[in-house]
């Protein structure tokens, strides 16, 4: 028996790779750099470093954007003063924000949950003040439930903990909850190894698929399943 859907949010509802490419080629040529696709990984290379800091609390959220600039400016060939990188990091972001797109399956997939008598939460590895922005630009707050984050809960994913914390907050038992993500280690395995049930969101059938419990989009969610 199933009573809650345990979502994740960058790239499972809020489609994030797209939305950072997009930022990528309306704010580099504003800086004088052209768009590429290797810029684009190198960036997003680059972000995940530093946003692990951030999670790991070594680093306060807008020091890491400015950590990721410090890294990447240099690479680009661009010269900055310290005292501008917020202001640089502005640019990029507006361009982020305004990028922001829940997924076209979101829908369907809340109204399904709904249906099924299921109570929906989220729980992301993100910072508390972006991710509610970004739930509110997608139209998506009120509709996805309680949103815990590494704020909240104090432990980002893998640790089992941020999924006991999100549970506990919420008032239901692991294995009464299915977690659903498109990072298999940080969606599915860990969240197995707290006690929920969980299922792959392998939007781009990258795998691993020897997972038994892989769907490709949202409507696919098995919701009245013994999973
Ligand atoms: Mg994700």
């Amino acid at each position: 028996m199933l009573r809650g859907v345990l979502l994740d949010l960058d790239n499972t509802l809020v489609d994030q790779e797209a939305a950072t490419a997009d930022a990528l080629r309306g704010w580099l040529p504003a800086i004088g750099v052209r768009f590429s696709p290797e810029l684009l990984s190198l960036w997003d290379e680059i972000q995940e470093r530093h946003m692990e800091a951030w999670r790991a609390r070594t680093v306060t959220f807008g020091e890491q954007r400015r950590r990721r600039l410090r890294e990447f400016l240099p690479l680009i060939g661009i010269g900055y003063a310290e005292e501008d990188l917020d202001e640089i990091f502005g640019g990029y972001l507006a361009a982020y924000e305004s990028a922001w797109r829940a997924f076209p399956d979101v829908d369907a997939a809340l109204a399904a949950i709904a249906a099924a008598g299921l109570s929906v939460a989220v729980l992301t590895n993100g910072s508390v003040e972006q991710q509610h922005h970004k739930l509110a630009r997608t139209g998506l707050t009120g509709r996805v439930g309680p949103v815990f984050t590494v704020e909240d809960v104090g432990a980002a994913k893998p640790d089992p903990a941020a999924f006991l914390g999100a549970c506990a907050r919420w008032g239901l038992s692991p294995e009464l909850v299915l977690s659903v993500g498109d990072r298999h280690d940080l969606d599915v395995l860990a969240a197995r190894a707290a006690g929920l049930r969980a299922v792959h969101l392998d939007r781009r059938d990258e795998g691993p698929h020897d997972e038994p419990h892989r769907i490709r989009s949202l409507t696919e969610l098995p919701l009245s399943s013994g999973l």
